[in-house]
């Protein structure tokens, strides 16, 4: 700490990136390595033997003694599994470093402890991890010295998909087999490759460790089950201030230090608008990448949190009553050549382009504004979505007033002929260039929003990992490309049937733009009158993976097979019920080993001095001001057992509803209403209740006090 580092040299020192292969191998070796990453291409096990040989050097110098496939399993973190480099002891007792190119591209990890909804019962328990060559291996430090992880992904025997990455990396060729055919009916002969890039903006809370240590439902669950809103400011003193961001300022420069050294561009950092509430922003990189290092970027935020004596924490709602966190996911479509597809471009012939673009969005959200909600539902969104603080849980799109007004005149124009192109059209979307950048504060309520040459989906949890919502924007997109190519591909005359096109996808989706206030109450009567599905908890928004409608999408661009939805589905009912159940007990374990004993000794102690008091005035003084005290304390205390009581009781009942929808659905329904009974005369308590007397650290001492 405090000394300065040369951020040009230390910029992805740790990352066996295109420098370091292109120094380190053979130029032939090199060269087919490149054909793979860039182009698909099988990778020989020749090849892969020199790859690994030389990336085990490397990684020896950066001083890896492990090697580990690092994969993204349905469980939310990352796994892991690591090998040391060495050989078996040779006669002599000694041992030798080796990586062999089979170990590089193919690991087994015991699969069994790894959610898999059912995929493994029926096919095999082993799984598989496979080198995902398009993301560079890296070294990472820690305690356990230095590992060189490789990223994976995590298939069964048979291939089905037990992760995040394997159906993102499916989805992105989809998106880029449908963009390229788009692109060359636009006459782009040159570009070869469309991939999603993506910026994700992370944001999280920092906590004092030692007064974390001392809420048992942070250390559990992540996030704060009991716990009164603090009077506003009433903590916070300018001198306390100042050092705090000290404190955070040192642990800001850490935490760059160690993205850049893993090579992750870690650019924007400001504090959001909760106390304590911070956000971390990268520069987008190609989706699949930007998902590994948001993965990577979590990770330094906790460790590097905990050398400076803070928790990081991630859970989307940390804190009733205070902002939550999300992670909003920048998304544009963008060619190896430098197009972005999302560019509304200069030229009239660009803009018909971005304008067709533009509406098979439009087109994809609506169809799939179901599958789009579900790709966020996570257990702690659900508190943070329709919180007025966060998109609500209905999909939308903010496309922004000159866009809109384009839109109109494309709805509005009865048949959009080309003789409109040269006119209306033609100057609607010149001027866009200049005026597309949205003021930030005026669409924040959106749940995607277009922002000037990209759209940011901000329904994201922060917990969560960003595969998914990408997973869903690739494949809807490259479904209406689909529709688009067949149809241009044979139709007579170009330019007629682009406009058709425009007007006729305008036209039909034009209920799914919204740019009004999204947190007002009236949108959701809105929401409902159009028609747009609204599906508050992550349990209404799971069915959508198993429509007809998504199998008959995911199946045709081979981004997920049925069985695969399934277990999906299976998975995310049980992480609910499971998260539920964990939050509930831990409820009842701070009830009755904390908080209700707490309040005894209080009304004890008022008690005993109304007594005194009484006694010692000889009965002439009043003591209705105690005894009132006493009174609701001593009520709230029988409200808080009695609701605890019926909480008990529906967690002893949980196992007789089957796993899967049937546990979630009581969860949600039962449960979760029972918990929040449980907390209102609790969090009442924790205003009457001596502060010297409360068992835990109040949102003041966590939130004001970092
Ligand atoms: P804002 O502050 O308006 O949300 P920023 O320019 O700060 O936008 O960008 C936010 C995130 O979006 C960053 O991660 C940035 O790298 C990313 N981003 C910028 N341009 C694009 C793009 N064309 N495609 C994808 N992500 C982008
Ligand atoms: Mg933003």
């Amino acid at each position: 700490m405090g000394e300065y580092i040369n951020v040009v040299e230390t910029f992805g020192c740790d990352v066996f990136n295109d420098s370091v292969m292109q120094a380190r191998l053979p130029k032939k070796i090199y060269k087919e390595l490149k054909k793979t990453i860039e182009e698909g291409k099988e990778l020989s096990m020749e090849i892969a033997d020199v790859v690994a040989h030389e990336m085990k050097e490397w990684a020896i110098e950066k001083g890896a003694t492990h090697y580990s496939h690092w994969f993204q399993p349905l469980t939310g973190v990352t796994a892991e599994k690591h090998d040391a480099f060495i050989t078996a002891p040779m006669d002599n007792g000694k041992v030798l470093m080796s990586f062999s190119g089979k170990e590089l591209i193919k690991g087994e990890p015991d699969a069994s402890s790894f959610p898999s909804g059912g995929l493994r019962a029926t096919f095999e328990a082993r799984g598989y991890t496979a080198w995902d060559c398009t993301s560079p291996a890296f070294v990472r430090h820690d305690a356990a010295g230095g590992t060189l992880c490789i990223p994976t992904a995590f298939c069964s025997y048979t291939g089905e998909a037990l992760d995040q990455k394997t159906p993102l990396l499916r989805s992105m060729e989809a998106i880029n087999t449908q963009a390229l055919r788009l692109l060359r009916l636009f006459g782009n002969t040159t570009s070869k490759k469309v991939t999603p890039s993506v910026g994700a903006e992370q944001e999280y809370f920092l906590i004092d460790k030692e007064k974390w240590l001392q809420r048992k439902d942070l250390i559990y669950t992540g996030r704060t089950l009991f716990g009164a809103m603090p009077p506003k400011g009433q903590e916070m003193d300018d001198h306390y201030f100042g050092s705090i961001r000290q404190r955070i300022s040192a642990y800001m420069k850490e935490v760059n230090e160690e993205c850049w050294k893993l090579g992750i561009p870690a650019k924007t950092q400001h504090n959001e608008v909760a106390p304590a509430q911070h956000e971390l922003a990268p520069i987008y990189a190609p989706v699949n990448i930007a998902a590994d290092q948001n993965q990577m970027m979590m990770r330094i935020l906790k460790k590097v949190a905990s050398r400076h004596g803070m928790r990081c924490v991630l859970h989307e709602k940390p804190f009733a009553g205070v902002n939550g966190s999300g992670k909003h996911n920048n998304w544009s479509l963008t060619t190896d050549d430098g197009i972005n597809l999302l560019d509304p471009g200069k030229t009239p012939h660009e803009n018909i382009q971005f304008l067709l673009v533009l509406t098979c969005i439009l087109k994809a959200v609506d169809e799939h504004a179901d599958l789009l909600r579900e790709s966020a539902a996570d257990v702690g969104n659900d508190q943070r979505l329709g919180g007025h603080e966060a998109p609500p849980a209905v999909i939308s799109v903010f496309l922004g007033e000159q866009l809109e007004d384009v839109l109109e005149q494309l709805v509005s124009t009865g048949t959009a002929t080309h003789s409109k192109k040269g006119s209306k059209l033609e100057t609607g979307v010149k001027t866009l260039p200049d005026f597309m950048k949205d003021a930030t504060d005026r669409n924040r309520t959106s749940p995607f929003a277009f922002t000037g040459n990209k759209f940011e989906f901000r329904m994201v949890g922060s917990r969560d990992s960003i595969s998914a919502c990408n997973v869903v924007l690739n494949t809807i997109t490259a479904e209406v490309f689909k529709e688009v190519c067949d149809r241009l591909e044979k139709a007579p005359d170009f330019e007629l049937a682009v406009h058709d096109l425009i007007k006729e996808y305008a036209t039909d989706h034009q209920k799914i733009v919204f740019n009004g206030n999204g947190y007002a109450p009236e949108w959701e009567k809105e929401a409902k009158r159009r028609g747009l599905p609204i599906l508050p908890s992550m349990v209404d928004a799971i069915p959508a993976l198993t429509t007809e409608k998504a199998v008959k999408l995911f199946e045709s661009f081979d981004v997920f097979s049925r069985a695969e939805l399934e277990s999906r589905a299976e998975i995310k009912y049980e992480i609910y019920s499971k998260a539920i159940n964990i939050e509930a007990k831990t409820m009842i374990d701070m009830a009755t080993k904390q908080i209700i004993p707490a309040v005894i000794r209080y009304t004890t102690v008022l008690g005993e001095s109304i007594n005194t008091v009484k006694t010692a005035g000889e009965g002439l003084i009043d003591v209705s001001v105690q005894l009132d005290l006493l009174k609701k304390a001593s009520k709230l205390l029988k409200a808080a057992n009695s609701a605890m009581s019926k909480l008990s009781k529906l967690v002893e009942k949980i196992p007789e509803y089957a796993e899967g929808r049937d546990r979630a659905v009581f969860c949600r329904e039962k449960m979760v209403p029972a918990m929040e009974a449980l907390r209102e005369p609790v969090d009442e308590l924790e205003m009457i209740v001596d502060k010297e007397m409360w068992p835990m650290p109040s949102y003041g001492d966590l939130v004001f006090e970092v």
